[in-house]
């Protein structure tokens, strides 16, 4: 029987009783929690190179760069979470090295990220779990190098873009969400901000037409000087080696901080390294189970067949969201404690960009039919149905929490409702979404 096969089979999913988990940020954390609310009675170690408690990256693009909160106030859990639950945590240390056997058991070696490249520790595990994350993606321009180009993925780059911001004008290269929430957040700092997306439109990975035409005119009308189709050429230097602009189409833009924001690739080193399947992230099944049958591998860092829906099961995503960490870990505590499988929920995902809040839930790609449910009267709120052969597949709100909540739990309950109901605004949603039965009573 190959690896995964055995592995789905339970054969994998008694008795491991020391786990190492490298990467400490949302998903070695949930992974850890539903461990021990599964009952796991054995060792937890976490590693992690970063030096902070683990901690919440999402409020680094927003209450963390307005100075709004404190490092302390990120942390996911209080230090003493971690004694309480016997969870041993390891911080400041990477692992560079991995013996692994061929019962799944194994060891890692570690280096301490501040002081070179030599092996320090190592650590035994019978099971092992990858929760290493992404990076930025580089870019391939002339003066990426220069002091005054920050990338936002840590809290320590959230300190330094912070300290910035008020040196003078900030250029934002790549109109995803990080970029957006970041150059949002600068510009309610009183901050000039100009954003260069090489697209023909904002999120362009993320969200559809409507969408990002929404929130295109939500930016400019902000402040935000964005600019579509517009690649940059270089970044400009000064003779100290600080950034003074970016070059575009033979023009130049002033800015003392540019913040590269065009994506992140998945951390996958150690997969390779340990021979797993790989593809643009660490290729795991619906339960976080790797090629090799063992290992487990969990959030940003993997690549999974499309979540929570019966639409599209052939189709492999790697989803970017705290939503989908922690629901991959929880998966994953199940099958190292030998629980059963649950069923997902539908993945979803937000993002704050100044005061207004996008909600996305589902995903988008498989759909025929887009429903765009807008309200003049409500100017700051849009709503879109994406429809699959007549079936609600996604949907996308601005500005809209209550109509989110009613969409995502329709889509997970596969409440039905026609694209023409859909359109209809004078029927509030959350009558509309109700279950069948008591829409039927709600309308006799
Ligand atoms: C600025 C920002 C804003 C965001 N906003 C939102 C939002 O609004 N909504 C949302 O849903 N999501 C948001 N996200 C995304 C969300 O934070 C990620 O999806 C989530 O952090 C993924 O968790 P993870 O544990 O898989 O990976 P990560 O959080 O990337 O953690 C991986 C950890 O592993 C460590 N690591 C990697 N390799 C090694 C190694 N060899 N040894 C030791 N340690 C290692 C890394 O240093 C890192 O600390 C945001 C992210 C950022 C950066």
């Amino acid at each position: 029987m190959p690896d995964l096969d055995r592995a789905r089979s339970g054969e994998h999913q008694t008795a491991p009783r020391a786990v190492v988990v490298v990467g400490a940020s949302h998903a070695a954390v949930q992974f850890a929690e539903s461990l021990r609310s599964n009952g796991f009675g054995g060792t937890v170690q976490l590693i992690g190179e970063e030096l902070h408690q683990p901690y919440n990256r999402p409020s680094l693009s927003k209450a963390y760069l307005k100075g709004e909160v404190t490092v302390e106030s990120l942390a996911l859990r209080g230090s003493n979470w971690y004694t309480d639950h016997s969870i041993d945590l390891t911080l400041g240390e990477r692992v560079v090295r991995i013996e692994h056997g061929k019962n799944g058991s194994g060891r890692v070696h570690t280096s301490k990220v501040h002081s070179g490249e030599n092996e320090v520790s190592s650590y035994v595990y019978d099971r092992l779990i990858l929760a290493t994350g992404a990076s930025p993606r580089k870019l391939n321009i002339a003066g990426t190098d220069a002091d005054g180009v920050v990338e936002l993925r840590s809290v320590d780059d959230a300190h330094s873009l912070r300290d910035r911001v008020a040196s003078g004008p900030v250029v934002v290269i790549g109109g995803g969400f990080i970029g957006l929430e970041a150059a949002a957040t600068i510009r309610s700092l009183g901050g000039t901000v100009t954003v260069l997306e090489a697209g023909p439109r904002l999120m362009g990975r993320a969200v559809g037409e409507a969408t990002a035409a929404f929130i295109l005119a939500a930016h400019r009308t902000m402040g935000v000087d964005v600019r579509l189709s517009t690649a940059p050429e270089a970044i400009l230097t000064d003779d100290h080696g600080a950034v003074r602009g970016v070059r575009v189409a033979g023009n130049d833009i002033a800015a003392s901080t540019v913040l590269i924001g065009v994506g992140v690739e998945p951390n996958i080193a150690l997969a390779e390294s340990l021979g797993l399947s790989c593809a643009a992230g660490i290729v795991v099944d619906h339960r976080g189970v790797t090629s090799e049958g063992t290992v487990l591998a969990i959030g940003d860092c993997t690549v999974q067949p499309h979540p929570g829906a019966d639409l599209d099961l052939e189709r492999s995503v790697r989803l970017e969201s705290v939503d989908n960490a922690v629901e991959q870990a929880a998966s994953a505590a199940r099958v190292v404690a030998g629980e059963p499988d649950s069923v997902r929920a539908v993945p979803w995902f937000w993002s704050d960009q100044g005061d207004w809040k996008l909600q996305i839930a589902g995903l988008t790609g498989t759909h025929d039919a887009v429903v765009v449910r807008s309200d003049p009267d409500r100017p700051r709120r849009l709503v879109v149905g994406y429809f699959t052969s007549g079936r609600l597949s996604a949907a996308e709100c601005v500005n809209a929490p209550a109509d989110f909540l009613a969409l995502r739990g329709a889509l997970n309950n596969g409440t039905l409702v026609t694209p023409e109901e859909f359109a209809d605004t004078s029927a509030p949603l959350k009558q509309l979404l109700k279950p069948q039965a008591s829409r039927a009573s709600a309308t006799a």
